[in-house]
């Protein structure tokens, strides 16, 4: 029976309160009282960002034959900041509470201030979010780097080296998962807005005359890589920007929208950035950065649609839609109904006791499933609070090797969300858990 549906008013602290105490995420430098919002994602959430990153890579590079991935530099030179427009751009409209002196975002408050009410602020100023810091011992401004704030523009100055390497032609797109830095004026939300995040973008390289069909194409096959992993469809929306407030770069963008416990709130932007950014690379170096199509024998600056997404984002939007509270023979629990692809382990392998004969079957089972799977081994508390233990970190297959395993070589599958338990072979078990993950 479900008890704690999505919508109950304290489901941010729930989520917060688990992420820190399972291991998934921890406010950064905890011990030295901590460093406004940043977090450390610890051993649960790391397995999960990389398999968020990881989902979103199967989807985007490796099943697709007209993408390719690249990693490029974090720190990167001015002129790469100038030619993108960010330099000049990429602000926020900064005010000052005139009563409190907090700082805020002119644009998420509504002309009241969130800490005393006040409705009397300085005018706006144009605060840069890039994060400035210097390369190599010489201070001054030939040594002036700039963190990126964001992935895309590596895919742009990487153009003409990728087409060379690869041989692609439009439509084709380059892809990359990275860090970003942004010094947002209001951080918040736990990980939904932090300095330090991660971006998971892709540039598709398009005819300009083919770039209204690919922008609808690639606005959808995003919309539905979220349903794929499991986010209910009542909780995502797609929000078209009118185009008064399309950032500077943008001939159109649509975002896809996710429910968060404070409203719907933008998980991704899809956007159609027409030729600018190839056109200001190619005008600020001079370095040409077109396609030559040899079927019409011309000269062309590609557009760009650029589906830009959060993956720590994406991963909180996860945690939020897969917290569920049931009760299960009179019981309380919590359960994270994470698709198994995301989940920080598939499978836990926990044997009945300590006994020393149950623990080398339990350890010969793990490591035939290691291979295929992340997998927990927990030998800790009750069978029924190990149980409780996995379904509040989302733990799809709990694997039981029990006594009779050393008669029957056989062990007990139960499933997270049916709770149901199996008796099989150990030696059918990871067949058979690759047919329930959908493998062969
Ligand atoms: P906002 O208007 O909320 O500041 P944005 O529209 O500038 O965000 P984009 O530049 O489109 O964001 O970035 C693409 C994606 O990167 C966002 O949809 C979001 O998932 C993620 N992202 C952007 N900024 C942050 C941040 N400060 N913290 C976490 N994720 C972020």
């Amino acid at each position: 029976m479900e008890i704690a549906p999505q919508g109950d008013s304290n489901l941010l602290d729930k989520v917060i309160n688990l992420a820190k105490r399972r291991g998934f995420i921890f406010p950064s430098a905890e011990i030295y009282g901590g460093f406004r919002s940043t977090y450390d994602y610890g051993p649960l959430g790391v397995n999960m960002l990389r398999n968020v990153k990881q989902a979103w890579w199967n989807a985007m590079v490796q099943r697709r034959s007209d993408i390719v991935g690249i990693d490029a530099a974090i720190l990167g030179p001015p002129a790469i900041w100038a030619a993108s427009g960010h330099l000049e751009t990429f602000t926020d409209p900064l005010v000052d509470c005139l009563k409190c002196k907090e700082r805020w975002r002119e644009d998420k408050i509504d002309g009241v201030c969130p800490n005393c009410g006040s409705t009397q602020f300085t005018e706006a100023r144009a605060f840069n979010l890039m994060f400035k810091t210097q390369a190599g011992p010489v201070e001054g401004e030939g040594a002036t780097a700039y963190l990126r704030p964001e992935t895309a523009q590596g895919m742009f100055t990487n153009f003409n080296n990728v087409l060379a390497a690869t041989r692609k032609k439009p439509p084709f797109g380059v892809a990359q998962i990275g860090k970003s830095f942004r010094n947002e004026i209001t951080p918040q939300n736990f990980v939904f807005r932090t300095r330090e995040f991660e971006q998971m973008e892709m540039e598709y390289f398009v005819a300009p005359a083919d770039a209204p069909e690919w922008h609808k194409y690639w606005i959808k096959t995003r919309y539905d890589w979220y349903i794929d992993l499991g986010i209910p469809v009542e909780k995502l929306r797609l929000y078209e920007h009118a185009k008064e407030d399309l950032s500077h770069y943008s001939k159109g963008t649509t975002d896809v929208e996710f429910e968060f416990p404070w409203g719907f709130d933008e998980l991704e932007g899809v956007a159609n950035r027409g030729d600018y950014d190839l056109t200001q690379h190619s005008n600020a170096s001079g370095v040409k950065l077109e396609y030559f199509d040899q079927g019409t024998n011309e000269h062309y600056t590609p557009y760009v649609i650029e589906p830009a997404a959060g993956a720590t984002r994406a991963m909180m939007a996860f945690l939020l839609s897969a917290y569920h509270e049931d009760e299960i023979e009179g019981e309380v629990r919590t359960v994270l109904r994470l698709d198994w692809r995301l989940a920080p382990y598939q499978v836990a392998v926990l044997p009945l006791s300590k006994k020393p004969e149950l623990e080398s079957v339990s350890k010969a089972v793990l490591e035939q499933l290691q291979p295929y799977f992340m997998c927990d081994y927990d030998v800790t508390q009750s069978i029924g609070r190990r149980y409780r233990r996995q379904d509040e970190v989302g733990t799809p297959f709990c694997v039981t090797v029990d006594f009779d395993s050393l008669e029957d070589e056989s062990v007990t599958v139960r499933d997270r969300d049916t709770t149901a338990q199996t008796r099989v072979k150990i030696k059918d078990l990871l067949g058979e858990l690759r047919a329930r993950t959908g493998q062969r």
